[in-house]
């Protein structure tokens, strides 16, 4: 057993520096980061499971606007919402994700009755709409889920005729913690890309790609351009680099995040270990980010010189 209990949280990487965030969107964003490590600390503190905290933090940053997820997230090319999601434990590998869903307040905890109380990994669109019902998980609308921001970032990408998201300034969100008992769970959650259509997933859903859990080797969430972290299996790729070469978690991220660079993507993970360790790899200018561990106060931090 180990006492080191820790919680890594990310709200998306991407082009973010001083200069492009208002003074609003930088403190906006921390408060919510320190919100959410609160709220999955308050979990870990108590002797909870990892996994019960990692939805706990992500349902904190879902439920903010300053990041693209359920309240917040980007909309797709016909101005809806269609919400991404997974979380997986490391004890025993068990999953749950959602893709393409438009009615659960928080996705994540829809993604946590697939697991828990389906025989399934992942379900999708209206399917998975109808299953949040049954489970009685709470329900959203687009008054809800949709702000202004979102609106005019649509209308500017129309404008661009630039079909994929460029502006990545509020990201997807993810939580990777390891509990006093030294077992991991990773959970991520993502409106996706801005004017995404045709039924696009992206990586955050897929278990191995956005999101991974495993006791053997680390818990990993991803965030940056998804199809890129969707070729290069990001998520099992550091867990198998971790327990198959035996690497220490940064060399592992490090090295797969490089894999995404030389395919063309970029992004970020943040990973952490059954001994309690943690890091975070990104190729971006910044990504929202935090920890906090047994004994160590919450630290969020946004761009990439603030360590
Ligand atoms: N990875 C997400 C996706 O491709 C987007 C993001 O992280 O901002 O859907």
């Amino acid at each position: 057993m180990s006492t080191n209990w820790t919680l890594v949280i990310h709200g998306g990487a991407g082009i973010i520096n001083r200069g492009v965030l208002t003074p609003e969107q930088d403190e906006g964003a921390r408060a919510a980061l320190t919100r959410a490590l609160e709220a999955g600390a308050a979990v870990l503190a108590n002797d909870g499971a990892s996994i019960d905290a990692v939805e706990a933090a992500v349902r904190v940053l879902e439920d903010d606007p300053h990041f693209n997820s359920a309240r917040g997230a980007v909309l797709t090319f016909e101005g809806k919402v269609e919400l991404d999601a997974a979380i997986m434990d490391g004890r025993d590998r068990s999953a749950g994700a959602v893709a393409g869903v438009s009615t659960a307040r928080n996705p994540v905890t829809l993604a946590r009755a697939v697991k828990d109380h389906s025989p399934h990994v992942l379900l999708t669109g209206a399917g998975a709409d109808t299953f949040a019902r049954e489970q009685s998980i709470e329900q959203a609308g687009e008054d809800w889920f949709v702000v202004p921001e979102r609106r005019a970032q649509l209308a500017a990408m129309k404008e661009s005729a630039d079909w994929f998201d460029v502006d990545m300034k509020y990201g997807t969100v993810g939580a990777v913690a390891c509990d006093a008992h030294g077992h991991v769970a990773a959970a991520t959650s993502t409106g996706g890309v801005t004017g995404k259509r045709w039924g696009r997933v992206g990586d955050s859903p897929l278990i191995g790609a956005g999101t991974y859990a495993d006791d053997r080797a680390c818990a990993v969430s991803a965030t940056g351009s998804g199809e890129f972290f969707i070729r290069e299996s990001v998520g099992h790729e550091i867990g198998a680099r971790v327990r198959m070469l035996g690497e220490p978690l940064q060399a592992a991220a490090d090295a797969v995040m490089a894999g995404v660079k030389a395919l063309g993507g970029s992004g970020g993970v943040i990973v952490t270990g059954p001994a309690g360790d943690a890091v975070w790899s990104f190729t971006t200018e910044g990504m929202y980010r935090g920890q906090v561990s047994a004994g160590a106060p919450p630290r969020v931090a946004i761009y990439a010189d603030e360590g």
